[in-house]
């Protein structure tokens, strides 16, 4: 009997994640329009001994902010994290605007961690990226480090785009300047937030929407055109983002607070940047698992399964890629196969059967 409980209880328990975004500190040096992040003054209160709770079941981790290296202690922050999980492959997100210093502290973490990953915030090319981030000779800062990081010998670096109704344009210059960089293109779709962002709302205009999902849908076939599996899935994920935009719905379900967690400055889990509700706090709980078994956190995820507002985050699409393969696999099937038959054909035989 008691061994029938122990397994019922085995049977109870939520796998640990295997995803995370852990935001730092919220204090920015940019002055983004879309986020308010940088009128917040609080410091991050999160200690090293509390970082040293995140789970060794991860296997990636997404630094970010705010501006992660205005903290003071990123570099011991990553020496931990390389310690309590080993497996996850980290990487920063910046803003890129303090060259020097970020080559500085990228140098000191390569000394024990060489494959530390960086991906620079670019949303526009020249203007654009300064009339949206709001920072003089910003565009000129960005490339400046990207290629100061490239020359330190960063192999995963590249640059992250991300959508709003004011760059939707430049989302295939940017591809364009990524590759000429010869650095990875990441790419995403400002979403509403109840807290992030500063909490300020990001509303896609009416008129914009096909233009997004258009932009969307054309990046999706440039990465098709590969024959890099890698970029087949990324190829996925921007089919995610113009099926988000043009018909407000997830191509897969995932699984915030399940799969994944997003961590504030303040040890606050919660499921995703999208999702308010707090799993647990990491100052409250000895080790990370007892705050992820919690009642807590179970009534966490039930808001997640309520929550009413569709979301296509890199963070938490990427397993939900990997739970869904053959879905994925079916969609990139079906678009290369789609390719291969000229148009004049299908055109023909649509004729053919219609006489
Ligand atoms: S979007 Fe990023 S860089 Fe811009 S203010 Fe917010 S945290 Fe700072």
């Amino acid at each position: 009997m008691a061994k029938l409980q122990e397994k019922t209880q085995t049977l109870k328990r939520t796998a640990l994640p295997k995803d995370a975004v852990v935001a730092v500190t919220y204090i920015c040096n940019s002055r983004c329009t879309m986020c308010d992040f940088w009128k917040e003054t609080r410091q991050p209160t999160v200690t090293l001994a509390e970082y040293a709770k995140l789970p060794a079941s991860l296997r990636d981790i997404n630094i970010s902010g705010g501006e992660p290296f205005l903290h003071p202690q990123i570099v011991e922050i990553i020496r931990t994290l390389r310690v309590s999980c080993p497996k996850a492959q980290i990487t920063i997100s910046t803003n890129g605007f303090l060259t020097d210093s970020i080559v500085k502290r990228v140098a000191a973490i390569r000394a024990f961690y060489p494959q530390i990953g960086v991906r620079i915030s670019i949303d526009g090319v020249g203007d654009k990226h300064e009339e949206i981030r709001r920072i003089p000779k910003g565009y000129d800062k960005c490339i400046a480090t990207l290629r100061r990081l490239r020359q330190l010998g960063v192999a995963n670096l590249g640059i992250a785009y991300t959508m709003t109704n004011e760059n939707i344009e430049h989302l295939h210059q940017l591809y364009d300047v990524a590759a000429a960089e010869r650095v990875q293109f990441t790419c995403a779709l400002m979403h509403s937030s109840e807290f992030y962002f500063g909490g300020k709302e990001n509303v896609r205009e009416g008129g914009r929407i096909a233009a997004i999902a258009g932009a969307y849908d054309a990046l999706a076939q440039r990465e098709l055109a590969s024959w890099n599996p890698k970029r087949w899935a990324r190829a996925f994920f921007a089919h995610g983002l113009a099926v988000l935009a043009r018909e407000g719905r997830q191509v897969l379900p995932s699984r915030a607070g399940t799969d994944f967690f997003f961590l504030d400055p303040w040890g606050n889990v919660v499921p995703s940047v999208m999702h308010p509700n707090v799993l647990g706090n990491l100052s409250e709980h000895d080790t990370f698992d007892a705050l992820w078994q919690s009642a807590q956190a179970a009534a966490a995820r039930e808001g997640v399964r309520r929550a009413p507002n569709p979301y296509w985050l890199i963070c938490t699409a990427r397993t939900a890629i990997k739970r869904h393969p053959v879905r994925v696999i079916a969609w990139i099937l079906a678009q290369k196969f789609a390719t291969m038959i000229p148009k004049d054909s299908a055109t023909m035989h649509g004729h053919a059967r219609a006489a």
